[in-house]
């Protein structure tokens, strides 16, 4: 079942929303060489207490910290650790927060230093993904419309989108239905409606779509080590059109 958040909800969502954007802010200013994953997510961590976020990930399904830190081929849920960012490193940085009962998700993706022009065209291409994805976000329409723009963007440009992890409803509880992947065909699947709040955040492979998860049992590779980029917002289907919650 879909939980429809009224109008009211969707405003007090905005919140945890914006502390997630905040956060991403201020970790975007650290992100360098030589900084590890570790400090970076402990600096996100006091972020969020800081502007009275609540963290959730530590601790799930007994993932270790509050971010993922997911580098180069690592698609998501990369535990961080004392490996310091290098020059050329593409950081993928995925913050979840809850505040008042809220939640609030976005993955962002850094180029650390300088990176490979084919890593910058891999990023691009990820971040219009998403962009399409959120303009499709409209009341009337379908799942399809967003997921068919963000898989035609993708594949278009000669890259494949992550099919065996997937976005998800979000509100009370960080997963809610509808769970699904990046992958449809415009005018099908379910009917978007107000008040349907949701993360779009495609996972877009330099190579095979396949993943391989680590013997950790979290870290998600790219199943032939190429790169993966990811940009996700939390999104509200409105009256007025998509609400990006998460908007930096
Ligand atoms: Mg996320």
């Amino acid at each position: 079942m879909i939980v429809i958040k009224s109008p009211r909800e969707i405003e007090e969502m905005k919140t945890a929303g914006q502390i997630v954007a905040d956060c991403h802010r201020e970790a975007a200013k650290i992100i360098e060489p030589g900084i590890t994953t570790r400090e970076i997510n402990d600096f996100v961590a006091r972020h969020m207490t800081k502007l009275g976020g609540k963290q959730f990930t530590k601790g799930y399904n007994g993932f270790p910290a509050e971010t993922c830190t997911s580098l180069n081929d690592v698609v998501a849920h990369g535990i961080p650790s004392k490996r310091a960012l290098k020059d050329g490193d593409l950081l993928k940085l995925d913050i979840v927060v809850e505040y008042g009962g809220w939640f609030g998700d976005s993955c962002w993706c850094y180029a650390v230093g300088t990176v490979r022009p084919e890593a910058s065209r891999l990023m691009k291409v990820a971040k219009e993904c998403l962009e399409l994805g959120i303009a499709r976000a409209l009341p009337g329409g379908r799942l399809g419309d967003i997921t068919s723009a963000i898989q035609q963007h993708a594949e278009s440009n000669g890259y494949s989108l992550v099919r065996d992890l997937l976005a998800h409803g979000i509100g009370r509880s960080l997963h809610e239905e509808p769970n699904y992947e990046h992958i449809g065909v415009a005018g099908k699947g379910i009917r978007l409606k107000e008040g349907m709040v949701f993360t779009i955040e495609p996972m877009v492979n330099e190579g095979t779509f396949r993943i391989a998860i680590d013997d950790d049992q979290w870290t998600a590779r790219t199943a032939d080590g190429k790169l993966s980029a990811q940009y996700e917002h939390t999104i509200a289907i409105t009256s007025d059109g998509p609400l990006i919650l998460t908007a930096q």
